[in-house]
């Protein structure tokens, strides 16, 4: 059985003292048995958010690693330096990243292989662009990255992935996919976990829905068989939104 997972992805938002707040608010309101509840803040609230965690089920991710553990890099920060500080999660590919920081398909790879080197989960992020869910090539798109994310990874690694399928039309335009046509992309990408390992890996695979989830939509997500949690923007952003999308996760 695979646990719901909701992640937050704050992007560029909250200081660490909106963070605390922000923290303080949802402690033991977010916290829903049977529910995951991830927080992916920006790197320089993460301490902050580690140390306010400590003792409650929220886990704190980041939203972005470099691939080395250390070098001549500016302005970048490792796996190394977010697994020192308590960090769990971290989510690789996000299309603004793909969009704005040209990461490659190899670069993805990359970094979820860094992440597994020092301990952290991966959300990898997948999902096509409008123009190619209008030529139909959503699926094929997916298929891509999906493939690329997991080259080299072993299937006990693999299953411990979580995957976000985040159509980048959806993504803060208030224009989610429907939760039917969301279901059938997550199932093909699960499909084709199962080409890259085996059935039994894919069935373990979490795969999230991302793009305009709210939480008066959260819950149809969810109810779709193959579809295990949801990464979410804009409405994690709100104390008592990330409590409802929790709450709605169960
Ligand atoms: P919104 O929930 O704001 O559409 O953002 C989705 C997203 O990009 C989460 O990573």
């Amino acid at each position: 059985m695979r646990k719901p997972i909701i992640a937050g992805n704050w992007k560029m938002f909250k200081t660490v003292s909106e963070a605390t707040a922000f923290f303080a608010d949802v402690k033991g309101k977010a916290e829903v048995d049977g529910v995951e509840a991830v927080i992916c803040a920006p790197y320089t609230t993460l301490p902050a958010l580690v140390e306010a965690a400590k003792g409650t089920t929220i886990a704190i991710g980041a939203q972005n690693l470099h691939f080395e553990d250390n070098g001549a890099f500016t302005g970048e920060i490792s796996g190394v330096m977010l697994k020192d500080l308590g960090v769990k999660y971290v989510i690789i590919g996000h299309s603004e990243r793909r969009a704005y920081f040209a990461e490659s398909d190899e670069i993805v790879n990359k970094k979820v292989h860094a992440a597994f080197k020092h301990g952290l989960t991966p959300i990898v992020c997948v999902g096509e662009k409008l123009e190619e869910r209008e030529a139909e090539q959503t699926k094929d798109v997916c298929k891509v990255q999906t493939e690329a994310a997991f080259q080299g990874i072993s299937a006990a690694q693999a299953v411990e992935v979580v995957i976000a399928y985040e159509p980048i039309w959806a993504i803060g335009t208030g224009k989610s996919s429907t939760s039917a046509d969301a279901e059938d992309v997550i199932a093909y990408i699960r499909s084709v976990v199962a080409g890259l390992y085996d059935a039994a890996t894919a069935e373990a695979v979490r795969i999230q829905y991302g793009g305009s989830v709210k939480p008066n939509n959260v819950a149809e997500y969810l109810g779709q068989p193959n579809i295990d949690g949801a990464l979410v923007g804009g409405a994690s952003l709100e104390a008592a939104s990330f409590i409802e999308l929790a709450r709605g996760a169960k």
